[in-house]
């Protein structure tokens, strides 16, 4: 079954056809990320305004890219939630119309489902995908994710850890009570003058400040030792104590412009660090660069040791990463190490596709459409809705 998807929930604007939840047949992102970056975060008026404009030839060229004519097309998907709601609005309006006017099943689709279908797309092998039939269309596919598993789901906007123990079954155990993950690394970025967007930024801050240190020979060990909230006995997650530990580390940081003169970050080896190298505006990025690393240090910390706790509490053989914040190199290398001697599979999408896009829309749809689902064409935009999580 081939499904166009459509993704417009935020900043970027996606359009990609995939072809029985899984395969690739094309995917086109047009991001605004430079247009925001300016203004250090999304501005939603300016977000909807280039929705609007990128919509129609992202469509198009997906299609163009999948060597696909509209008569090949099954059925139609996009995001309605959550998100903002002017940019949601216009890749619901779009994908609605082109149900309606070719008669097509359309689906709308959960942003945060979509994002851990993004767990199921990989590339398409060289067959024909378009003529052979529709024996592939199976909800378990040898190379799928295996249930029972546990999601990590780490966005922009959300941070929770889910139980799945079947398609589009998801039990909540535990989600943020305040920031969520990705948020915190891009308030984080702000605070340590890294810019938007902040999880790549601060990955990157982190990553260079540590090679410095190994070519200085100097011992790679962090100073900056940050809190965490274990919040223990539960499987939420708090993440603003931490960021306001990294508002007064910042402002330390700003205050200490003598060489030599130890920063207020409780840390040990601090005097060593700021008097290394002989340029200030490099011995200041080493130290930004630590201090973005201790950040990320801590949330990957707690994310990776509460989603291993629930894998073993819910004896499960499979772990899902989701989100943006799933692209985070540290993140998927400290679940590695806390599930690989548990003989537990950790899983991510490719870096592409764990950021907003349509591939992992219509991935999502796809597994919905099998049970034959499909929505009415009156279907309104949900800016605040949450996975569809059952009672229990
Ligand atoms: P939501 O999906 O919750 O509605 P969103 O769509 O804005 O929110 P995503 O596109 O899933 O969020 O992810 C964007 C977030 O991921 C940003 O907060 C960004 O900083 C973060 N992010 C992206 N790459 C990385 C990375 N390498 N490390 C950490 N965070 C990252
Ligand atoms: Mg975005
Ligand atoms: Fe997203």
């Amino acid at each position: 079954m081939l499904v166009l998807g459509i993704e417009s929930s935020c900043d970027e604007t996606g359009a990609a056809i995939v072809k029985d939840g899984r395969y690739l047949l094309a995917n086109v992102v047009a991001s605004q990320t430079e247009i925001h970056e300016r203004y250090g975060g999304v501005v939603p008026e300016v977000a909807s305004r280039q929705q609007l404009a990128a919509i129609l030839p992202v469509i198009e060229t997906a299609l163009q890219q999948a060597h696909c004519r509209w008569e090949d097309i099954e059925a139609v998907a996009a995001t309605y939630g959550p998100g903002l709601a002017g940019s949601l609005l216009v890749g619901l309006t779009v994908g609605k119309t082109l149900a309606l006017a070719r008669d097509l099943p359309f689906l709308g689709v959960n942003h945060l489902e979509a994002h851990i279908y993004a767990n199921w797309l990989r590339q398409a092998p060289d067959t024909d995908l378009q003529t052979d039939a529709s024996e592939t269309e199976s909800a378990y596919l040898p190379g799928d994710p295996l249930f029972p598993l546990i999601c990590l789901v780490v966005s922009g906007a959300h941070s929770e850890l889910v139980l799945m123990r079947d398609h589009t079954d998801y039990l909540l155990l535990g989600r943020t009570r305040d920031d969520a993950a990705g948020e915190a690394f891009d308030k984080v970025a702000r605070i340590l003058g890294l810019g938007y967007p902040g999880g790549p930024a601060i990955q990157r801050a982190a990553r260079l400040a540590e090679e410095e240190l190994r070519q200085q020979r100097l011992p790679v060990r962090n100073p900056y030792r940050l809190p965490r909230a274990w919040l223990r006995g539960t499987y939420d997650f708090s993440f603003s104590g931490l960021k306001t530990a990294m508002l007064h580390l910042a402002e330390g940081l700003v205050a200490d412009q003598q060489p030599g003169r130890p920063l207020p970050s409780g840390g040990r080896q601090v005097s060593r660090y700021t008097t290394m190298g002989s340029e200030a505006a490099r011995r200041g990025q080493v130290h930004i660069g630590l201090l973005a690393a201790g950040f990320q240090e801590a949330i990957v910390d707690v994310l990776a040791v509460k989603t291993r706790m629930a894998a073993q509490e819910y004896h499960v053989r499979q772990v899902l990463l989701a989100g943006g914040v799933a692209a985070n190199v540290a993140l998927r290398a400290r679940l590695e190490e806390e599930l690989t001697p548990l003989g537990i599979r950790l899983q991510y999408p490719p870096i592409e596709f764990c950021t907003d896009n349509a591939a992992m829309v219509a991935a999502a749809a796809f597994f919905h459409r099998l049970h034959g689902e499909q929505h009415d064409l009156d279907l309104d935009v949900e800016p605040n809705l949450s996975l569809p999580f059952r009672q229990e």
